[in-house]
């Protein structure tokens, strides 16, 4: 069997904007050395464009996490910050801490937003947040994300197709752009014929062009079949994503740092079969490739690598 080829006559750069980390180092708890050195192997990997992903946090950790990332921004190394979470279903955490998701109308989740805010202002690091858009109070939420410059996604949702629907064209009418649906499939209601869920509505969303939809194509979050047949259908609409841990290892790789690896408060056990997992050893936490591994794996799969590529290529480079 060939060995998937990295080094095909393929070159482009890639984006990767929903990632959390890689090979030991962790976006959102990491030392800002360490954030630096995670990107370079990125950029040894095509991945040249990054928004570093913070997963649900309390409040009380945000302006940390935001300072350690700034000097990264700041250089051009980094295209944003995006926070999965707070406000998200706790019927849908994922590997998200229960105790830290938040209501947008709670006195705690204003607070947080609050902190968020402030930050932001002084530094305009975020540029998109992760919203469950069955919430109470996410009409006024996506507004205020909005006229702050932060884009919302939708996702980590119980939302009925109604409630998608409803929420991507509320997000869609204030930015005027495709509404970004973070990791479809995963951390969201599946497809009934009596209650059709999410998935409707983002299909519907997709004939509009009103959605870019975040695929995970680790191997493991989504079926091969399922790449296949978006890859097929809507490939204008497809955003890869790595959703990568600092628990996740190219092969090859070493970890970079000898902590623990973190997916901001909680710990991860790296690979044993399957892909990253909490230390529990039974939730899965994170995608199992980056963007370069994604690539081989679709392209030794039989997808056309252009078309690939064009699903994660970075904006700055041919
Ligand atoms: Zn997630
Ligand atoms: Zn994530």
């Amino acid at each position: 069997m060939p060995t998937p080829d990295s080094s095909d006559s393929c070159a482009h750069a890639f984006a990767d904007h929903h990632i959390h980390g890689l090979a030991g180092v962790d976006f959102a708890t990491s030392s800002t050395a360490e954030v630096r050195s995670a990107l370079a192997l990125l950029k040894s990997r095509r991945t040249t464009e990054v928004t570093a992903s913070i997963p649900t946090v309390q409040r009380g950790h945000v302006q940390a996490m935001l300072d350690r990332l700034a000097p990264v921004f700041d250089d051009g190394l980094l295209t944003g910050v995006h926070f999965e979470g707070p406000f998200i279903a706790p019927e849908f955490a994922g590997a998200h801490p229960h105790q830290a998701i938040l209501s947008p109308t709670e006195p705690a989740g204003q607070a947080f937003l609050g902190t968020l805010l402030a930050q932001h202002r002084a530094k305009p690091l975020v540029t998109m947040m992760t919203v469950a858009p069955e919430l109470e109070g996410f009409a006024t939420l996506v507004e205020l994300l909005v006229s702050h410059g932060i884009d919302p996604a939708l996702g980590h949702t119980n939302a009925t197709y109604e409630q998608m629907r409803d929420g991507i064209e509320v997000v869609y009418q204030l930015t005027g752009r495709p509404v970004t649906i973070t990791h479809l499939y995963n951390a969201m209601r599946g497809f009934h014929h009596r209650e059709p869920g999410p998935l409707l509505a983002v299909f519907e969303a997709v004939e509009h062009k009103t959605v870019k939809v975040e695929l995970i194509a680790d191997g493991y979050h989504v079926h091969p079949s399922v790449i296949s047949w978006w890859f097929e259908k809507y490939p204008e609409s497809i955003r890869l994503v790595s959703d990568a841990s600092a628990a996740t290892l190219p092969s090859g790789c070493k970890p970079l740092s000898v902590a623990l690896p973190m997916l901001g408060m909680a710990p991860l056990q790296y690979p044993k079969t399957a892909g990253p997992m909490l230390a529990d050893g039974c939730t899965m936490a994170s995608g199992a490739r980056d963007l370069l591994a994604v690539h081989d794996a679709l392209v030794a799969g039989g997808l056309d690598h252009e078309t690939v590529c064009a699903a994660m290529r970075a904006r700055h480079t041919a």
